[in-house]
């Protein structure tokens, strides 16, 4: 059999449509985390329920990618938009994921409280050609990203750039304002960087693709998980578009 597909999705409302379309279902309990084999439209997937953050999305990534030998992982699920020009329902390819709450805080006295803009962002340590490098951003596989820009999406634009990931939820739009703009960052979640930063380890091509489900600069686009089926509607596609270019 060939090596399968590996789609982790955060919560039940980011997995779970997966999970139910694949046939000749098989299930593994890594601790506490449900991997699910089966086919995907006859192609070899594997999901996994990974939970909400940066320890589980980490945890869940080396055990199932040691456990099923992946040919490629793909984190998605639930997002909230920087760019004002995204709204729910829209999708973002995350091209290159940045670590948002790895962060350096220059002195302060005490009692003069906090000034997140004077925070610095010198990146997380990585091995690069040898040498220990700091490193802000991490890219997903490019043949991935230029799969899912070539598919079709109907629930709103598709938009590919940076995503920001932390166990942060930001809801300052001065904060998010600066992330946009200096960062580059299109849309937070809380899984990508964590993702990435163990499949770099383990020498797996990777992507992160994520539905927009709240963005804090309109009042009405509130957090609604239920866009999170459209990822897996959109992931679905993927999986069959990797098995058609690379066999
Ligand atoms: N109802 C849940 C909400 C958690 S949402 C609860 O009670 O805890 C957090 C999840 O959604 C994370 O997996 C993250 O990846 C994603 N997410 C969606 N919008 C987000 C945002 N604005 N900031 C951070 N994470 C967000």
């Amino acid at each position: 059999m060939d090596s399968p597909i590996l789609i982790l999705g955060p919560m039940s409302s980011e997995i779970d449509a997966l999970t139910a379309a694949l046939t000749e279902p098989q299930e593994t309990m890594l601790g506490g985390y449900r991997c699910t084999a089966g086919l995907l439209d006859g192609v070899p997937v594997v999901t996994v329920r990974s939970f909400i953050g940066m320890v589980h999305a980490a945890a869940a990534t080396a055990l199932a990618v040691t456990r099923f030998s992946p040919r490629c992982v793909i984190i998605q699920g639930t997002s909230g938009a920087h760019d004002p020009a995204l709204h729910r329902g829209d999708l973002v390819i995350g091209s290159s994921m940045v670590e948002l709450g790895s962060y350096y805080a220059p002195h302060r006295d005490a009692g003069t409280g906090s000034d997140w803009f004077a925070y610095t962002f010198p990146g997380v340590q990585m091995p690069v050609d040898q040498q220990t490098e700091r490193v802000r951003a991490l890219r997903s596989d490019p043949a991935l990203v230029a799969l899912a820009e070539a598919l079709p999406y109907e629930h709103g634009v598709k938009k590919t750039g940076t995503i920001g990931s932390g166990d942060i939820w930001n809801r300052e739009l001065d904060v998010i304002d600066r992330l946009h703009r200096e960062h580059g960052t299109l849309c937070e979640e809380m899984e990508g960087f964590a993702v990435a930063q163990v499949c770099f380890m383990l020498h797996v091509p990777m992507l992160d693709v994520r539905v927009i489900s709240n963005n804090e600069w309109y009042a009405e686009e509130e957090f609604d998980d239920s866009v999170g089926v459209w990822c897996q509607e959109f992931c679905r596609r993927l999986v069959a578009a990797i098995d058609r270019s690379f066999g």
